[in-house]
Parts: structure tokens; sequence; C-alpha cells
């Protein structure tokens, strides 16, 4: 099993071959970082997307239920992570009530 790099400057990234579209990391997302989009060419049709990179608070909550070790996040030492906004907390929650699909900007 190869490991994959951690990409310069990236606070979250996904190992898409690895995931299975489930919607666990996107549940768990305080800050509206993460969303499910259409794939067709995916076998569940959908795949995660990181739709708001800069908002990510590096939790880590994501990375610690993914059940496939799909998804990945910046090591605090590494990276500067943002605080958590009212407009994050709005877009997760429109996030989850859009059934953890991306929802339009
Ligand atoms: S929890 Fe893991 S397997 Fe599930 S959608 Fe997120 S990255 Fe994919
Ligand atoms: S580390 Fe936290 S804020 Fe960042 S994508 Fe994962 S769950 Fe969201």
């Amino acid at each position: 099993m190869s490991l994959i790099t951690a990409p310069q400057d990236t606070a979250v990234w996904v190992n898409t071959s690895r995931c299975k579209a489930c919607d666990i990391c996107v549940s768990m997302c305080p800050a509206g970082v993460l969303a499910m989009v259409a794939a067709p060419s995916s076998v569940l049709g959908s795949m995660i997307e990181v739709v708001a990179p800069e908002a990510c608070i590096g939790c880590k909550d994501c990375e610690l239920h993914c059940p496939d070790f799909a998804i990945y996040v910046a090591d605090r030492k590494e990276f500067k992570f943002s605080k958590i906004t009212s407009e994050a907390k709005e877009r997760a929650q429109a996030v989850k009530d859009n059934k953890f699909r991306k929802i339009s900007a």
C-alpha cells in the first residue's frame, strides 16, 4: 500500500481512489469545508470534494471518522488553519440540509 504524500500548503486533501462516498466526513465537518459532488464515472455516482479549503480549522474530525482512511488533514505544526466563522457554520448547516451535496455559491 502506498502512502499519499501531503501536498504543500494544503489544509485537507482526499485520496479519491479510497473514498466510497459515504458522507461521514461531510456530516462531521463543522466548517462546511467538504461536500459531495456528482461523479458519473465513480461507482456510487458521487465523490467527496474539498469545496472551501480556506475554512478548514484543522479539527481532524473528517480524518478521524473516515472508515476508509481516504481523507487527510495537514499537521498543525506545518499549516496555519482558519478559525471557525459564522459563515463557515452556516455553510456547514446548508450542506447538511442539502443531503451533504455541494451548495451553489
Ligand atoms: S468519510 Fe472517507 S470514505 Fe466517506 S466520503 Fe469522506 S473521504 Fe470518502
Ligand atoms: S479538519 Fe475539521 S474543519 Fe477541516 S475539513 Fe476536516 S472536519 Fe472540516
